[in-house]
């Protein structure tokens, strides 16, 4: 029983939190090793459709830390925003006829010891541009992420800016609206809201709803939902910036959400942030699924490799005796 894992995501994410691990290993010996531990087995539930006899696997147990910057957890916590955020775009759609657009907002780099104080500013300015008319009239709803680092951001300095996703009513850009709000006037907007006296950059794009795509939500989801922080940013830090990082970002929250967007996760009940459950993402399991068995995989040597195989009858007997040799 060698078979290794075929799904990759966790051993990418597994390798990367080495490099991490190295790095807290300086000042946060704790840390270092709940990151290390983290996703050391996975248990897998095999289901086949009945219908159609496809098989599929399905995290279904495993032993996750939770810290802010394991690449595991950022892993699944990514993923756990695109399934959820899914639903949140599809409740919405239900009910008006939206078009997104997505909007990068940026500020000149501080120096990474003044991060915190820079995204408190650009969060006061956000609030400021919100509750303008303009915004108002155009925009319907928002999700917003912080990320606090680029891919280029030089040593000693950080890169805090916003990803925005939009909503916006589908007549938005329809011109006798007067509703659509060019690259320039973004601009605009941003600079007088950071009462700044530089024009600060804005990158705006737009989510064109593809003519053959059978879903236009998942190529927008696909395209803008990504979790704040990217790992590979991390790694690539100085071993002095990241443990600042650690420092600067401490209980920071990176999600914001807005208008119909805000609506609909109250009316679904969901929490974006909420990493308790970092194992199950959508609440709603397809009945059309068979549990054929599980599947406990170990990190070993750089992989994912099979150890066991449970029947689920088993498995069930297991979830009433509190899990006696699982862990
Ligand atoms: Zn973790």
């Amino acid at each position: 029983m060698t078979e290794i894992l075929q799904e990759t995501d966790f051993k990418k994410a597994k390798l990367q939190s080495a490099e991490i691990v190295l790095k807290y290993q300086n000042f946060n010996p704790k840390k270092a090793k709940n990151i290390h531990k983290c996703g050391d087995w996975l248990e897998f539930a095999k289901k086949e459709n009945i219908q159609t006899l496809e098989q599929k696997l399905k995290l279904q147990n495993a032993d996750f830390c939770r810290e802010r910057y394991c690449p595991m957890c950022l892993s699944r916590k990514s993923k756990k925003l695109a399934v959820e955020f899914y639903s949140v775009l599809k409740h919405i759609e239900a009910q008006n006829k939206v078009r997104y657009i997505f909007v990068t907002f940026t500020v000149k780099n501080p120096l990474i010891v003044d991060l915190r104080a820079t995204v408190n500013h650009i969060n006061q300015s956000f609030k400021r541009m919100k509750e303008t008319k303009r915004f108002k009239n155009s925009i319907l709803g928002y999700l917003r992420s912080t990320e606090f680092m680029g891919s280029k951001t030089p040593e000693g300095e950080a890169h805090p800016h916003f990803h925005c996703l939009f909503v916006v009513p589908a007549k938005y850009f329809d011109t006798k609206h007067k509703l659509y709000i060019k690259q320039d006037e973004w601009r605009e907007m941003w600079q007088k809201a950071l009462r700044v006296d530089y024009l600060p950059s804005v990158d705006v794009k737009i989510i064109r709803p593809k003519k053959d795509a059978s879903d236009p939500i998942a190529s927008a989801i696909a395209e803008t939902v990504k979790y704040p922080i990217k790992s590979e940013y991390l790694t690539k830090m100085s071993d002095e910036d990241f443990e600042e990082l650690n420092y600067q970002t401490k209980g920071l929250r990176v999600l914001a959400t807005g208008g119909v967007i805000k609506e609909a996760l109250k009316k679904l009940k969901l929490d974006l942030e909420d990493d308790t459950d970092l194992i199950h993402f959508s609440k709603q399991e397809d009945e059309i699924w068979r549990l054929i068995e599980i599947l406990r995989y170990e990190f070993e040597n750089g992989d994912y490799r099979l150890k066991e195989i449970k029947p689920p009858a088993r498995e069930n007997e297991e979830q009433k005796n509190a899990r006696p040799h699982t862990r």
